[in-house]
């Protein structure tokens, strides 16, 4: 069949593909350790789920204006804007069923065909796929094993032209979990204000961080705000994944657009969901300290394990709930190291090359599983490694 330009160069994500070998391996009998699909191992929190059924029960089965609730777009603008120390008002908040359209749709809206957009490699697949989309052309910038896999700032300065029209960061990064330092993130601002480019900041792990890792939003530097759109959600924070609820920040006039796009798009977020989002802000937050309190260990855990393997070098990471381990030293590409773990120790991971070129040489693990999983997926590696080593 024939289809259009800017939908010929999607690709399923390396996650998904992964995530249905390993389960077609498990209806064979095989017992997998999932490691590869990001996303936290337990319910969304009670409370958060009381708030969800309360709010079907009382009748909230009903479109909802197509940029979310009044009421939740509220309570985010002053969440959000305390937790990164700015002001922000309602009207430029968005609400999307995931963080996913806080990505997608200020693309749409901002890139124009041949535009060039600035993108981390390794980095999130749905960037590239979705520059694609709109027609533009992404320029990716190596991130760094030696920097804890933060930008080359000197790559990135020769990158930057009079066609690059976005930037986009992540921080704290999947695949990596690195964080980029504020002195990045300074002169990235630097460099965007001066050429007069966009930046889109992919914030969806900003609260799950470790060692007291300094995340701090770009659209804080000044004469950011006007320049960046913040995307974020509930999906990781709150476990809320199948929920499908996110937000982006942006300026009022980017946000009214991107409601255009959400109207015509998807119509609105499922109006139950955003009741559920209000408590999972409003209502008590140990969970999620309790909750980033495991990844922590689990994360101690698993680096501690992969670098007592040898051949294998593990960064610790500040951020998210994954590890980005190099494996470059057994000499095959990461493809084949990924399927060898799932066929020889039934252990699910990704190659770093699903995330880019860049992640050639290296695996990502979710450590979002419990700790007695984690020990059994070490053992079975080392095992499996020490059989090419
Ligand atoms: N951004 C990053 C970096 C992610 O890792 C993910 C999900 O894996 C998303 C955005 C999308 O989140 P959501 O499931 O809320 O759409």
């Amino acid at each position: 069949m024939e289809f259009t330009e800017r939908v010929s160069h999607l690709a399923p994500e390396g996650a998904y593909q992964m995530l249905v070998r390993a389960n077609e391996m498990e209806a064979e009998g095989h017992e997998i350790i999932h490691m590869e699909i990001g996303q936290p191992d337990f319910p969304t929190f009670e409370n958060i789920v009381k708030a969800g059924t309360n709010a079907l029960e009382e009748g909230h089965t009903r479109y909802s204006p197509s940029g979310g609730l009044g009421s939740l777009r509220q309570v985010l603008a002053e969440h959000a804007g305390k937790f990164r120390g700015i002001e922000i008002h309602a009207s430029q908040v968005v609400v999307g069923p995931g963080a996913k359209p806080a990505l997608f749709f200020p693309t749409m809206a901002l890139v124009h065909p041949g535009d060039e957009v600035i993108i981390p490699d390794p980095g999130f697949p749905t960037y590239s796929a979705m520059i694609g989309v709109a027609g533009g052309i992404p320029v990716q910038v190596p991130l760094l094993e030696e920097t804890d896999f933060s930008f080359d700032l000197e790559i990135f300065d020769s990158l930057v032209n009079d066609r690059t029209r976005m930037i986009i960061l992540n921080s704290p990064s999947n695949p990596t979990g690195g964080v980029l330092p504020p002195s990045s993130l300074d002169h990235i601002a630097q460099v965007a204000i001066k050429n007069d480019i966009w930046v889109l900041s992919d914030e969806i792990y900003a609260r799950i961080t470790y060692d007291d890792a300094p995340v701090v939003s770009i659209a804080t530097f000044p004469g950011m705000a006007e320049r960046t759109v913040i995307c974020d959600g509930f999906s990781k924070t709150f476990a809320m994944t199948g929920w499908r609820l996110g937000f982006g920040i942006m300026p009022e006039t980017l946000a009214e657009r991107v409601e255009l796009l959400l109207t015509h798009a998807i119509g609105c977020t499922a109006t139950f969901t955003q009741y559920a989002g209000i408590e999972a802000l409003e209502g008590p937050q140990h969970q999620v300290e309790a909750a980033v309190a495991k990844y922590k260990e689990r994360r101690d855990l698993l680096v501690d394990g992969l670098n007592s393997i040898p051949g294998v070098k593990c960064r610790m990471p500040q951020g998210a709930f994954y590890v980005f381990p190099n494996v470059s030293s057994f000499g095959r590409d990461s493809e084949w190291i990924a399927n060898y773990l799932l066929e020889e120790a039934g252990v699910a991971v990704l190659p770093g090359t699903a995330f880019g070129n860049g992640g050639s040489g290296f695996l990502r693990l979710c450590f979002a599983i419990d700790a007695v999983r984690i020990e059994l997926a070490l053992d079975r590696i080392h095992e499996a490694f020490s059989k090419i080593f």
